[in-house]
């Protein structure tokens, strides 16, 4: 049942439905829970709406146990782990990353972020360095945005709203065709293989560095117009989805284009992060160890490697015993994949309530950052936002149950 609206008081958010963060979204409270107001899309205004549970019920083995019981499972589980797993580090908030790398590190474990690999713009990040801004400086300052092999509009909806890019020029580079509706015009559209996307950026380069412009009469014609309207732009923000790139080279070569169309005017790059605050969850990760993701702390120390060490790797060379998985869903395909792996345990924490625990491994259901819990989380542009809460859920936090194993682990190393 409704209540009239002009007698609900109006509250204020931030939208965490994806790491764009919105922070202009208004709602209004129903006895059957929040209904949006103004600013929310449709994959926001899902995400406010959220089923959050009515108590916690939490599974072992399929079979519906207390919180208390579930938790003292886990404890047991992972204190007879020879090699406990953390990974899904990109479903938790600040504080929580810590704890969890503290536990990590009191289980000599190992840590990632997701099962995802690592990108190539990672590879790119470590070797070429990121020029980057915030979101208020692009709408202010920027003149040309580039869509670089990325669909904003499905990743993050309000992007090109949030930065004001109706008022700038917009070019569109991809393999394919801009076929949903943006609402712009394009200053150009460039349908381009990723090879020929690469070549274009050589070339642009090599533009870029010429002593005469003469130097390059031979530059393809395909290619004019692209690197004339990206030399030509005063300030540049290009924003791309970190798998457009066809391989670590040309993941390279775009960070590189960055910096040195930075020797002409000002040009910034976003990659377009699927995965909730893996951005965050590096941070950390980087301050408390000074490496990103795919950390064993065996030795006592941590170690990386992008592949020997990834969570995906471990569970596959059957060093991972225990494995603490943080999700938003188990889909069937993850089922698929656990019951490949049977002599692993798996200890679940997820964050949407509607999901169906698996026959197996414990599972605990958890609040949701932003939306259940205060919080501290990353917004795309690697501004830290403080989100305040107004729905209570039964589930615990994440940074409860961290505490709780921690605190009662008989091992003693501290960060
Ligand atoms: S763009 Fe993202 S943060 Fe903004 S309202 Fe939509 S889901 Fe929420």
């Amino acid at each position: 049942m409704s209540l009239n609206p002009s007698e609900r008081p109006i509250s204020q958010g931030v939208c965490c439905g994806c790491n764009l963060l919105c922070d202009d979204v208004t709602w209004i409270a129903n006895s059957d829970g929040p209904e949006p107001l103004s600013g929310y899309c449709e994959r926001g205004a899902a995400w406010l709406q959220s089923i959050l549970l009515p108590e916690a019920v939490a599974y072992v083995d399929g079979r519906p146990q207390t919180l208390t019981s579930a938790l003292e499972e886990t404890q047991h589980r992972m204190g007879q782990s020879r090699h406990l797993q953390i990974v899904g580090l990109d479903q938790l908030d600040q504080r929580s990353v810590h704890a969890a790398a503290q536990l990590g590190l009191t289980y000599r474990g190992s840590l990632d972020i997701n099962f995802q690999p690592v990108s190539s713009f990672e590879f790119a990040l470590q070797k070429v360095g990121r020029v980057t801004a915030t979101l208020g400086e692009i709408r202010q300052r920027s003149d040309l945005v580039v869509l670089w092999f990325c669909n904003p509009l499905a990743s993050h909806p309000r992007l090109l709203e949030r930065i004001n890019a109706a008022d700038k020029k917009v070019i569109w580079v991809s393999d394919q065709s801009p076929n949903s509706p943006m609402g712009l015009d394009f200053a150009g559209v460039f349908e381009f293989s990723r090879n020929e996307a690469d070549e274009c950026l050589e070339w642009l380069r090599l533009v870029v560095n010429a002593k005469s412009p003469s130097e390059f009469a031979e530059i393809p014609t395909q290619f004019a117009k692209l690197v004339d309207l990206l030399v030509g732009a005063r300030y540049v923000s290009l924003f791309a989805d970190p798998n457009g790139c066809s391989d670590p080279f040309s993941a390279v070569s775009l960070h590189e284009t960055i910096r040195c169309l930075n020797d002409r005017g000002r040009a910034v790059l976003f990659p377009l992060r699927h995965d909730h605050q893996g951005l965050g969850a590096e941070n950390v990760l980087l301050s408390v160890f000074g490496l990103a993701r795919a950390i064993n702390l065996n030795t006592g120390h941590p170690r990386f490697h992008w592949n020997e060490f990834s969570a995906i790797e471990q569970i596959r060379r059957g060093e991972t015993d225990v494995v603490l998985w943080i999700c938003d869903a188990v889909t069937q395909e993850q089922i698929a994949w656990q019951n490949r792996f049977p002599n692993v345990e798996w200890i679940i924490w997820n964050t949407n309530h509607q999901t169906q625990p698996p026959n197996s491994g414990v599972f605990i259901p958890i609040s949701i950052p932003g939306l259940s819990e205060s919080c501290d989380l990353t917004r795309l542009d690697d501004l830290l936002l403080p989100i305040s809460s107004n729905r209570k859920t039964a589930a615990p936090s994440p940074l409860e149950l961290l505490g709780t194993l921690i605190a009662s682990s008989t091992h003693s190393r501290s960060l």
